[in-house]
């Protein structure tokens, strides 16, 4: 099977990372806005913040009526919601309750991970966690 990539600019991973520092020790939440190219290509247009309304260091809840309405902005512009980010202080990968919510939200999972200063993004493919290949841009 192909690899899954997930395609974001220098200026849009600059932002999650200002966005996560500000709002430590909690975890920042976003919706990627994109493309879709193919089945193995997400491509990031924009970044819309999300307030993490459990104000937590370990786990994040978006807003509902905030969800409906970067969905009806990108029904809006003809883009699709293609991924979920959020932080973590400690650990790069998807937490037993994140991988819950995975499967209801099958889009890609980027996750910064604070202690080591990186991203990682994982989908579920039929149930199976799989890595995706995060490329990243100059614009
Ligand atoms: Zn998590």
């Amino acid at each position: 099977m192909a690899e899954i990539t997930l395609s974001v600019t220098e200026n849009q991973i600059d932002s999650l990372i200002r966005l996560t520092k500000e709002d430590l020790p909690n975890e920042s939440c976003c919706l990627l806005v994109g493309r879709i190219v193919n089945d193995n290509e997400y491509c990031v247009e924009q970044v819309k913040i999300m307030e993490n309304k459990m104000h937590s260091e370990n786990s994040f809840q978006m807003d509902p009526d905030e969800l409906r309405e970067v969905y009806q902005w990108a029904s809006n512009n003809s883009l699709d919601i293609v991924g979920v980010y959020h932080s973590h202080l400690d650990g790069s990968t998807p937490s037993s309750t994140d991988l819950i919510f995975m499967k209801l939200n099958p889009v890609i999972w980027l996750i910064y991970e604070v202690s080591g200063s990186r991203f990682r993004a994982f989908t579920l493919v039929q149930d199976i966690l799989k890595e995706v290949k995060i490329k990243i841009s100059r614009e």
